[in-house]
């Protein structure tokens, strides 16, 4: 029979981005992953400089958005993880909402918290090869627990 291999274990870049940590709502953020049974593997504290903010969006450099987006993740400091666990990047989008705050479902972390389209509390990882890329722009194997 035909394996969906659906439940793999993976991991995903999960960030709480400056208006977050601002907000004060990282533990909450981190609450939510752990409540669904999500590990957090590795995490630090970082304050990117704007040069460091377009390197990590560099997918969005043509958008509109993209001076503003930096100008804003380079704003303050962010918590930046890696989580783990089975579907991890799809269980993480949800528990996050749609981008835009008034397009997220209830109950999710961009609905109860997030400002607006740009400013909205998290970022995760999207797929498993930009998860990849994502999670070694901050992390070397050697710092993420097994
Ligand atoms: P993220 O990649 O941060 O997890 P996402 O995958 O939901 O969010 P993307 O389309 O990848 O959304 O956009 C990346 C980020 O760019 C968004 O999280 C948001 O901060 C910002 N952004 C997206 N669309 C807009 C927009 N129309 N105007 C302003 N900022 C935007
Ligand atoms: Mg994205």
């Amino acid at each position: 029979m035909h394996h969906m291999n659906k439940s793999a274990k993976q991991r995903t870049l999960s960030i709480v981005k400056p208006d977050g940590v601002e907000k004060g709502v990282i533990g909450e953020v981190i609450r939510r992953f752990e409540k669904e049974g999500i590990r957090v593997v590795a995490m630090k504290m970082l304050h990117l400089g704007k040069k460091q903010a377009e390197g990590f969006y560099a997918v969005h450099r043509e958008r509109p958005f993209f001076s503003s987006l930096t100008d804003f993740m380079s704003s303050g400091p962010i918590v930046v993880m890696v989580l783990e666990g089975d579907d991890v990047i799809a269980r993480n989008r949800k528990i996050m909402g749609a981008t835009d705050p008034a397009k997220a479902d209830k109950g999710t972390i961009r609905a109860d918290f997030a400002g607006s389209i740009e400013q909205n509390i998290v970022h995760g990882s999207d797929a498993p090869e930009t998860a990849a890329t994502e999670i070694h722009y901050f992390f070397s194997d050697l710092n993420i627990v097994s």
